[in-house]
């Protein structure tokens, strides 16, 4: 096999939510670079390779990026099958996109592999449906950090008629809530704070806008969580949620 990168998203932390491909990669793969957020678990597909951490709670205390980049690089022109490892999807607040990037202009042969990200996984382990058909028209994938202190637009958010996913949000719940609801957003939009979403030790807080803060410390929330903002978000939506009756043949011949 020629050398190549293959930047793999390892999904929210089940490892059965890894896509067939994430794991043939991992068969593949002489080298992995494993991220933060990643369930060891999953490194049952690759007892062959060389497992390298890279994330801050991995062991080296915050991997500056370009070291990884140059890691990669070293592996991949000894010939080598590096597999770059990541929560969730690696186009999702990843990196991937750039790391691609920066070894396409070296000559590496880069893929790309989807994984579930966060967001979307913890919606659906909580029965939250983030598009729920006449609730919510579409969903906003939002980080509450940034690096470069950049303004998110919150009267935007809070007005865009979308549930609102929010990735980083723990640190920032405060900032969040004062400015959701500076933006116009209604006091009483539910919100769901799923921490660990998919591991054995999931947990779920529902709440509101005006009481998220409060509830999420008398709750101990804690990283890796994610904030779901939307009336999507009410527990009693559950109900509303079933499935429709399944289609029926006539159905299907009057499409014909
Ligand atoms: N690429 C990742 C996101 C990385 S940013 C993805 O697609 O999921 C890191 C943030 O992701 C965390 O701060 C948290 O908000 C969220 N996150 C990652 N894993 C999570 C999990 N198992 N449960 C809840 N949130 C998670």
């Amino acid at each position: 096999m020629s050398a190549k990168v293959w930047l793999v998203g390892a999904g929210p932390g089940d490892p059965e939510l890894l896509t067939l491909k994430a794991v043939r990669a991992l068969n593949e793969a002489d080298v992995v670079l494993i991220d933060d957020l990643v369930n060891d678990a999953v490194l049952v597909h690759c007892p062959q390779a060389r497992i390298i951490a890279v994330g801050k709670r991995g062991g080296c205390r915050s991997t500056p990026q370009a070291f990884i980049h140059r890691l990669m690089l070293r592996y991949a022109r000894q010939g080598k099958c590096v597999v770059r490892l990541k929560g969730g999807d690696p186009c999702i607040f990843g990196r991937g996109g750039e790391e691609a990037q920066w070894l396409r202009e070296r000559e590496i042969e880069v893929e790309l592999v989807n994984g579930i990200t966060a967001g979307l996984a913890g919606a659906t382990q909580c029965d939250i449906s983030l598009t729920l058909r006449g609730v919510a028209r579409g969903v906003t994938l939002v980080t509450a950090h940034t690096q470069d202190d950049s303004e998110l637009n919150w009267r935007a958010l809070a007005h865009s008629g979308t549930t609102l996913v929010i990735y980083m949000g723990v640190a920032k719940l405060s900032e969040i809530r004062e400015q959701l609801l500076a933006g116009g957003m209604a006091t009483d939009t539910p919100v769901a704070m799923i921490e660990n979403a998919s591991l054995p030790h999931q947990r779920e807080c529902r709440s509101n806008l005006t009481a998220m803060q409060e509830d999420a410390h008398n709750f101990q929330l804690k990283s890796p969580a994610i904030l779901v903002i939307g009336a999507v978000a009410a527990s009693d939506n559950a109900e509303r949620s079933q499935p429709a009756a399944a289609p029926t043949e006539e159905h299907y011949a009057n499409l014909a």
